[in-house]
């Protein structure tokens, strides 16, 4: 078996317990409207194109199939609307002003290169995460890979949004040793508005996750601007007292990463909110809040 990942990232130390390699999986239900990864949210691969690297060699005019480039008045223009992601050009460019992004890995692969930092996992408490995009998407193929790390000794994080299948959550549930579980917005309406989706089956997958003793941090996701109301503060909070077996929450403040890929994927900019990063006090704000309203804040 095979499963559609963008990228495999060695030396992780934000994504779990010590250092660890972090697994990107293609495809998410969600399309969060501050999304870091915007490249991972649909299964298909997508190709990058980075106008400032183009040096006009014309080696993709060439050799693009569809005829997606063409070079008019000095500026190279990019139909992507045409262009089928065979990759063609990609391989041809090198300084890499073309990449296609998204593969076909099987675990065993996968494995191989994760294996390589054992040395630095079994130092640092460290291990495989699986992240995306939602792993749970590829229910089969997550499992498969948490599978073979176990069988290698590896501690395993699963990061998801929680829109997942409940028989998927069960699947991987006994190879997983920490889920890091996004709560992205606690009312419902406005999870739908951020995330095109309500936030029930997020919640009732959260609850029975719980309910079965797996080890889970909350992971939050705070947007000024957008969901750093006290109301939601408030929501996390009332989450958190129902969820007495939780290790904790953390917050992830927003950056401004994904801005950047939106253009060079060509993705829609219309829903994309409009935030800047919060300055260091700001986070140490909303740690307070949380704090002062009984949450176990594991990060400031
Ligand atoms: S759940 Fe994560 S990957 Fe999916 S759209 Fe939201 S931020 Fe992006
Ligand atoms: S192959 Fe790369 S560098 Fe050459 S014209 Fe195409 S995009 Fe530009
Ligand atoms: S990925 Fe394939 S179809 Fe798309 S622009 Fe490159 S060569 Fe053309």
């Amino acid at each position: 078996m095979t499963g559609a990942i963008f990228d495999i990232q060695r030396f992780s130390i934000h994504d779990g317990p010590g250092i660890r390699t972090t697994v990107f999986f293609k495809g998410c239900p969600l399309n969060c409207i501050w999304c870091h990864n915007p490249e991972g949210i649909s299964r298909a691969p997508l190709l990058s194109f980075r106008p400032a690297l183009c040096i006009g060699c014309g080696f993709c005019f060439r050799t693009c199939p569809a005829g997606c480039h063409r070079m008019e008045g000095g500026k190279h223009l990019f139909d992507r609307e045409r262009c089928e992601a065979c990759g063609r050009c990609a391989a041809e460019c090198y300084p890499g002003a073309l990449e296609l992004v998204g593969r076909e890995e099987s675990a065993a692969e996968i494995m191989r290169e994760v294996l390589r930092d054992k040395a630095f996992y079994d130092n640092s408490g460290g291990g495989l995460t699986l992240s995306g995009g939602e792993p749970l998407m590829q229910p089969d193929f997550a499992f498969e890979l948490l599978c073979a790390a176990r069988d290698a000794g590896l501690h395993c994080c699963v990061e998801t949004c929680g829109f997942a299948a409940r028989a998927a959550l069960d699947l991987v549930r006994p190879k997983t040793d920490l889920f890091l579980f996004d709560i992205k917005e606690t009312d419902r309406a406005r999870h739908a508005e951020l995330t095109g989706k309500p936030n029930d089956r997020i919640l009732a997958n959260l609850r029975h996750l719980h309910g079965t003793g797996a080890d889970i941090i909350l992971r939050l996701p705070i947007i000024p601007g957008v969901n750093d109301r006290p109301e939601h503060f408030k929501g996390i909070a009332a989450l958190a007292r129902d969820l007495p077996g939780l290790k904790g929450v953390e917050i992830m403040p927003y950056h401004q990463l994904g801005e950047n890929k939106v253009g060079r994927f060509g993705l829609d900019q219309s829903r994309r909110a409009k935030a800047s990063a919060p300055e260091p006090g700001v986070v140490e704000g909303w740690t307070g809040e949380l704090r002062r309203r009984g949450v176990n804040v594991l990060t400031a």
